[in-house]
């Protein structure tokens, strides 16, 4: 293609309110532009890079034997009333009425239309399994929309469903889309892991996410680099039962006594009156878990991790409890909530942490007061030991007891086993070999097609613009005439420009009639694998190339075009000077 022609709208610079690297890059490569908050089109450059992204995916759905649909953006409301979707959704729901005031919404996933598609078109067991999948735009009004590609409010997803007549189909059906996935990114030239995960609102029981790991992520990744363990820090597990405390040591312990400790709101507080490090405290906070109040303790330099609260009591929803409720059930206000005596019976859901404890400092369920020496099993009882706190720095691997470390990470895909959540709301069922009337299990699997060309920007740009992988790059070479007036260099430019395009090769001719300087820039800015640049050598027939990644150049006989291409092609992805 010659650039002459295209729309490359290049920008020297954004406003500061651009903050991720790839939101930045795609628009001053002239890749993307807004029309409103989260809303983008994709120019050219952008456009071709994400068809690639798609065959990508494309390919290794079809791999394993899923085929491509496309169902309607507009989605009539009642689909969404008979999961409950409509009322629970939340805010991010893009809600409209038609001409005659029905109601109707703008896709964010498609959970109902493809169950309604298949209620009404597969009945037998002989169709079974069974996996489709579309790649399309979506629609989500996020809260926060301001991350370029990476969070639209419109965006791409690619999204998959499985429907299964048995538990086993289901489990081998993950495991392919699993394995899908894997060699989707990898073959996207990304650093990534898989992650597991919490299903959140889309219900259903094991999950997986699929993150890049880039420092801009939003999401926390508890990574082992000794064992391969890798977990949201929302799910990270800690070596479960730790020893109790011993008896004696309970024996010995003064009976509690009440201090006043007016103004402390803060474990800090506590501490720092009642002169005890964090250690010595017993954290206790009053959660709602679907509407039922729970105490749960952690240790006072522990972090309650909400979702592990809500897995342990088998909930679907855990938030903190309101002033009120925690007045009526301890009587007293949160910084002085504790489990000894409280007004009302709740159940008590105590960390592991708490039982290495031998005496604790506790909130005493009256206003400005504190308990010391409370002891677990004396002064106190705990209805369920669990795994509920927020794994920290220097705490050690669930799986090999090796050091863990932080990262953080973009999520780019996610694979969940949906069961039958949604065939059973929507009375989607299917005939057994007996002609009995089961609802069909299902499995849902999502990547996101638009952030994934954000997503491998964040792991491949320098301080010069983007570094595009070969796979993804929109062209593969960048041919650039320095002077398109001086007839040498534009007949001989002319001919590579054939001769690329005749070996298959994308290739992108600057054609342009602008200063040299300019033209390198807007080339580093784009970030085409491989440069190749026809200027005062034209006379002599050779031509200069540079790879983008390693910076390594040189200059070659345009008559050996045929041979070098396909080796500096195949030098574009490394990263050393060879
Ligand atoms: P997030 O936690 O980032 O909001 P999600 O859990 O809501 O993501 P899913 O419902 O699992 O996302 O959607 C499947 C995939 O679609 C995600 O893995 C992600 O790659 C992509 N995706 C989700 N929301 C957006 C968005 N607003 N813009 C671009 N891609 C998105
Ligand atoms: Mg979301």
């Amino acid at each position: 293609m010659r650039q002459k022609n295209m729309l490359i709208p290049t920008l020297r610079n954004v406003g500061a309110e651009v903050e991720m690297a790839s939101h930045r890059w795609m628009l001053r490569a002239g890749m993307i532009r807004q029309s409103a908050a989260g809303v983008y089109s994709y120019l050219p450059l952008a456009y071709r890079s994400l068809r690639k992204v798609e065959t990508v995916v494309r390919e290794e759905m079809d791999r394993i034997g899923a085929q491509e649909v496309l169902m309607p953006s507009l989605n009539p409301a009642e689909l969404w009333r008979e999961t409950g979707r409509w009322e629970t959704y939340g805010p991010e729901l893009i809600k409209l009425e038609d001409r005659h005031q029905r109601d109707f919404l703008l896709g964010p996933t498609h959970e109902e239309v493809i169950t309604d598609l298949l209620r009404n078109a597969v009945n037998s067991y002989k169709r079974l399994p069974m996996s489709l999948y579309q790649i399309q735009t979506k629609f989500r009004d996020e809260r926060r929309p301001r991350s370029g590609l990476l969070r639209g409010r419109e965006f791409l997803m690619k999204d998959a469903y499985s429907f299964h007549g048995d538990q086993e189909t289901l489990d081998q059906t993950y495991e392919d889309m699993y394995n899908a996935y894997v060699r989707i990114f990898s073959r996207l030239g990304l650093d990534f892991r898989a992650v597991e995960a919490d299903s959140g609102a889309i219900g259903g029981k094991e999950s997986h996410e699929f993150m890049v790991l880039a420092d801009s992520g939003e999401d926390t990744l508890v990574i082992c680099d000794h064992c391969n363990y890798a977990a949201n820090i929302e799910m990270a597990q800690l070596e479960g039962d730790q020893e109790t405390p011993e008896r004696e040591r309970i024996d010995n312990i003064p009976p509690m006594e009440k201090v006043m400790t007016p103004q402390t709101t803060t474990i800090e507080d506590v501490t720092q009156l009642l002169n005890c490090s964090p250690q010595d405290v017993i954290k206790s906070l009053l959660f709602m878990v679907d509407e039922k109040p729970v105490l749960v303790l952690v240790r006072g330099d522990h972090e309650v991790n909400e979702v592990k609260v809500k897995n342990a009591l088998d909930g679907d929803q855990c938030t903190l409890a309101d002033q009120e409720m925690v007045r009526q059930v301890a009587g007293a206000s949160a910084g002085f909530v504790g489990p000894v005596g409280l007004k009302e019976k709740v159940q008590i859901v105590a960390d592991f942490g708490i039982r290495q404890m031998s005496a604790a400092v506790v909130g005493a369920n009256e206003e400005d007061t504190h308990l010391l020496q409370a002891v677990l099993g004396r002064d106190f009882q705990v209805d369920q030991f669990a795994d509920i706190r927020t794994v920290q720095e220097g705490d050690s691997c669930p799986r090999c007891g090796g050091d863990i470390r932080f990262a953080r990470g973009i999520e780019v895909g996610h694979v969940f086993k949906l069961g039958t959540r949604y065939s059973e709301a929507m009375n989607a069922t299917f005939l057994d070999q007996q002609g009995k009337e089961h609802p069909f299990i299902m499995g849902c699997y999502g990547i996101g097609i638009s952030r994934l060309v954000a997503a491998i920007i964040e792991q491949h740009h320098d301080d010069n613009g983007i570094v595009w992988p070969l796979a993804t790059a929109p062209f593969a070479v960048h041919l650039i005439v320095v002077n398109p007036k001086n007839e040498t260099q534009a007949s001989l430019a002319e001919r590579v420009y054939e001769d690329i395009s005749q070996a298959g090769v994308e290739v992108l001719f600057d054609d342009r009639q602008e200063r040299a300087g300019v033209k390198f820039k807007d080339a580093d800015l784009i970030g085409i694998p491989l440069r190749i640049t026809v200027g005062s050598k034209a006379s002599e027939g050779l031509v200069e190339y540079k790879l983008r990644r390693s910076g390594d150049s040189g200059i070659f006989s345009a008559e050996e075009l045929s041979t070098r291409l396909p080796e500096l092609l195949k030098q574009t992805d490394q990263t050393t000077v060879s």
